[in-house]
């Protein structure tokens, strides 16, 4: 093996961050693992025997969003180096490697928002290309294969959080899988949303046209590069490397389960959101709470207790400023096939 392709697979951040090409596109580790250079920060990598699930694990969707994407770094590594063993195909995907580059969330478009074709409709978007060729891969990956689809999307969160690690999980009108749950539960996720409509989402996406089990993993707040304590996101990890090993869970950690059932809207400049715009995510408010007004829209808490999620005053008019959740833990887990 040369030494650039030596660096790809020990340090895969760092290679993907000079954008250069490997000498060679593809070998075998001495654990006996096929990898393969797909592209820029994406890379397949097959167990020796003939796998038994297949997992997509992405991260940098948002160029910002450092540790995870440090975290998948590492598990490339460790692949290689055989210290993560590996009984699924696995496909790696460091998303806006540009942004992280930059230090920044993107470029000219959030990619986030950019999944399920939207990237046609902004075809001058630095993030369309990017956008398309991860569909394309995330496609080709989940082609074919017969057994379960697992697509885990790492981001990490820009505000305070009253539950600091939580997930989301896309609305494609499929039942819920308990498995998903129970990985949650393993990975010491504290919260799960999730959403009622469709979205432009990567794990949308995955979830939508290839039946993956996907989900977005929010992990809690970000830092430079090398700054983050990565200890933090160990439970996330171990989950990840005992999905991709096959091995049976661990923890069982407690979940709560929350629900949309309402969204904030701003209709105008004249938006006003009346708590802080830097209130911690899922923070409560009993019913009758005016939250927000613009004109003669007014957002009123209608059950009896509601929580926000995202809130955001400086969206553009005519977008959603935040969402509005309720605990459906119960109901949800009674739910569970
Ligand atoms: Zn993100």
């Amino acid at each position: 093996m040369t030494s650039n392709a030596d660096l790809l697979l020990d340090d895969f951040l760092a290679f993907s961050l000079k954008g250069e090409t490997p000498s060679i596109t593809q070998g075998t580790t001495r654990s006996g693992v096929r990898w393969t250079w797909q592209s820029h920060g994406i890379a397949l990598f097959e167990p020796a025997h003939a796998p038994t699930h297949s997992v997509l694990a992405s991260a940098g969707i948002h160029g910002d969003e450092t540790a995870p994407i440090e975290m998948l770094s590492r598990l490339v590594a460790d692949i290689a180096n055989g210290r993560a063993p590996l009984a699924a195909r696995m496909l790696v995907i460091l998303g806006n490697i540009d942004a992280m580059r930059g230090g920044t969330r993107y470029i000219n478009d959030d990619l986030n928002r950019l999944f399920s074709g939207r990237y046609k409709s902004l075809p001058q978007s630095h993030e369309a290309p990017r956008a398309a060729e991860l569909e394309a891969q995330a496609l080709q990956f989940f082609d074919g294969a017969t057994h379960a689809k697992w697509h885990i999307d790492m981001h990490t969160a820009i505000r305070a959080s009253v539950f600091e690690q939580f997930a989301l999980l896309p609305h494609t009108g499929a039942p819920l899988a308990r498995a998903m749950f129970d990985w949650l539960r393993d990975a010491r996720l504290q919260a799960v949303l999730l959403h009622k409509e469709k979205s432009n989402t990567f794990v949308h996406f995955t979830a939508q046209h290839a039946n993956a089990l996907a989900c977005t993993l929010e992990l809690g707040k970000v830092r430079p590069f090398g700054e983050n304590d990565l200890a933090r996101f160990a439970a996330s990890d171990a989950a990840l490397r005992r999905l991709i090993a096959d091995e049976a869970l661990k923890e069982q950690a407690p979940l709560r389960v929350f629900t949309v059932v309402a969204q904030i809207d701003k209709q105008s400049e004249h938006f006003v959101l009346n708590v802080a715009s830097d209130v911690p995510n899922f923070t409560a408010f009993p019913s009758g709470t005016e939250l927000a007004h613009d004109g003669a829209y007014r957002y009123r808490v209608s059950h009896d207790e509601e929580r926000i999620v995202f809130p955001n005053p400086r969206v553009k008019p005519g977008l959603r400023a935040g969402l509005m959740v309720i605990d459906t833990t119960d109901a949800t887990f009674a739910s569970l096939a």
